[in-house]
């Protein structure tokens, strides 16, 4: 059943009930309630820390597809992970670029923007793009879960994205890192082998750091600098 409602306001109220109804479903259910309702106008975004979501969403709609913000400054293991997942996965890995190269940022604002001015380098390189490559769709999907860090543990499974004027699932909402261990486990879901290399969440290699002993798993994310988040999901 393709929802017919379009209207932001209508959309709005439609993620806000499911927001509540959906509490407690399944992962599967949850994407199986947008397919139903947004046919092939949802996508998932993922970093590539591991492939969870894509293999998940997959499983409700072959092909899904899955947006990648290339942002110039990925670990090669990211990028190996991407590629990976593209070859084994039914997905269609939709790859988005900024909109200027690495060395046409530093021309522009001066070399390593991240250390300086770490918001509008997110802003250049991850948010913008990612506005641009979620214009198409109707609900975007992402691997946001509140055990992650302080600012995601109210996270809810849909939710309106009121920037975008979007419906957003966020499916593991509820997940532990047991329950993602397991699914991985069972599943053979492949995961950036940064993981196990001392790292709790895989960004850019620049503003990406080891974590220390007894650290949540964000941690090592713009460690210093007062920064908990990439803009992605305000
Ligand atoms: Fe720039 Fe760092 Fe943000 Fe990547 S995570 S876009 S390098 S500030």
């Amino acid at each position: 059943m393709t929802s017919v409602v379009t209207a932001p306001d209508q959309l709005q109220k439609l993620a806000e009930r499911a927001g509540s109804d959906l509490e407690g479903a399944s992962a599967i259910e949850i994407l199986t309630w947008a397919n139903e309702h947004f046919d092939a106008s949802w996508c998932v975004a993922s970093s590539m820390a591991d492939t969870l979501l894509p293999h998940l969403a997959s499983r409700v709609r072959p092909g899904v597809d899955v947006v990648f913000l290339d942002t110039g400054y990925h670990f090669a293991e990211t990028i190996g992970t991407r590629d990976a997942a593209e070859a084994t996965l039914p997905i269609t890995v939709k790859t988005i670029k900024p909109r200027q190269s690495v060395e046409q940022q530093d021309a522009s604002f001066g070399a390593r923007l991240y250390e300086r001015n770490p918001d509008q380098c997110c802003a250049l390189r991850k948010v913008n793009p990612l506005r641009q490559a979620l214009e198409p769709y109707t609900a975007w999907a992402s691997g946001l879960r509140r055990d992650e860090a302080v600012t995601r543990a109210n996270v809810r499974v849909v939710e309106w994205d009121a920037r975008r004027q979007m419906v957003k699932l966020n499916p593991i909402a509820a997940w532990t890192q047991e329950d993602v261990d397991q699914y991985s486990a069972e599943n053979g879901v492949l995961i950036n082998p940064l993981l196990f290399d001392g790292y709790g969440s895989v960004g850019c290699w620049p503003c990406t750091r080891r974590l220390a002993p007894g650290e949540d798993a964000r941690a090592g994310r713009w460690a210093g600098t007062g920064k908990l988040e990439c803009g992605l999901h305000d």
